[in-house]
């Protein structure tokens, strides 16, 4: 059955620093739904405009977004999870060197793999908007645990977490700067928030401009390392650090993408993924060779 999406009206001004010097960018149509994309003239943020209706988002994320049976994604996390720890596992190394214990809230958790890891230090929490895999999460961890449910209609109370995720995330969220407003109040004073989301000012975005594959139906919002940053800031938290291209190492990555091998052969992968992680550290102020970027932001 083929699916129609409605858009909302068209926004006049810009949603994360609501300048209305805003102008028409893009027309996305490798996609299904198509859309455009809009900039904003002083903070270079990117947004989807007019933004599809939450309803049409919604039934973006059925079952078949999860098990792999559309266009936005390519498996089903939950068979690939022992590959995926190598990747959470390194991530929360890092996340120690700063924060050891507490509690711990995933942003958009999905079905809890990265909280089942991170469960081993920190007591942990989710928040997840799908009901497929919000649910599957409620069944791991307990219903008081994982709201199913948004940022702004959760049960959690305010300076209650020490570290906050938001792992390829914000750029589902049509309203970024309430939603990080939001985080830094849940977020306790020497809390961590952690975000990982595309770096539009890569050259990789650049170059490739409405052709680049992170233009998606279900992406809201693009951001700049600077905008980002300068958000966090303005918002209160103390102090910004970005990793270009992530948190952790080549290894985990490495590791992590023997889920797609087939046989040995896939093996060469290895040259591609190595190259793009070091070709990515390349970096002067804002710009940088590809779009990778994790954020952490120290309340
Ligand atoms: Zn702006």
């Amino acid at each position: 059955m083929k699916q129609t999406f409605e858009f909302e009206r068209k926004l006049n001004t810009c949603p994360l620093c609501k300048s209305n010097k805003i102008f028409f960018l893009y027309a996305i149509v490798h996609t299904q739904p198509s859309f455009t994309v809009y900039q904003c003239n002083s903070c270079k943020f990117i947004f989807m405009n007019p933004p599809l209706t939450k309803k049409s988002e919604l039934a973006l994320y059925d079952e078949g977004y999860y098990t792999g049976k559309t266009n936005y994604t390519y498996y089903d996390e939950r068979d690939v999870e022992h590959f995926s720890q190598y990747v959470w596992n390194a991530r929360l190394k890092t996340i120690r060197k700063y924060v050891k214990s507490g509690n711990l809230l995933d942003v958009g958790c999905s079905f809890g793999g990265f909280l089942q890891s991170a469960s081993r230090y920190f007591t942990v929490y989710g928040i997840e908007p799908s009901e497929y895999s919000g649910k599957y999460a409620q069944q791991r961890f307990g219903n008081d645990v994982i709201h199913v449910g948004t940022l702004f209609d959760h049960p959690f109370t305010e300076n209650s977490f020490s570290v906050i995720t938001m792992i390829e995330v914000l750029e589902h969220i049509r309203n970024p700067r309430e939603a990080l407003t939001e985080c830094y109040h849940l977020c306790k004073n020497k809390g961590l928030l952690v975000i990982q989301t595309a770096n539009m000012a890569g050259l990789q975005a650049k170059l490739q401009k409405q052709k680049y594959g992170y233009f998606l139906p279900g992406h809201f919002s693009y951001f700049t390392k600077k905008n980002l940053t300068e958000t966090l800031t303005q918002i209160g938290f103390r102090h910004v650090r970005v990793f270009q291209p992530v948190d952790f190492g080549l290894l985990p990555k490495l590791l992590k993408s023997r889920m797609n091998f087939k046989s040995i052969n896939d093996y060469k992968n290895w040259l591609r993924i190595a190259t793009y992680h070091y070709i990515s550290k390349i970096h002067m102020g804002n710009l940088a060779l590809t779009s990778s970027m994790v954020v952490y932001a120290f309340k």
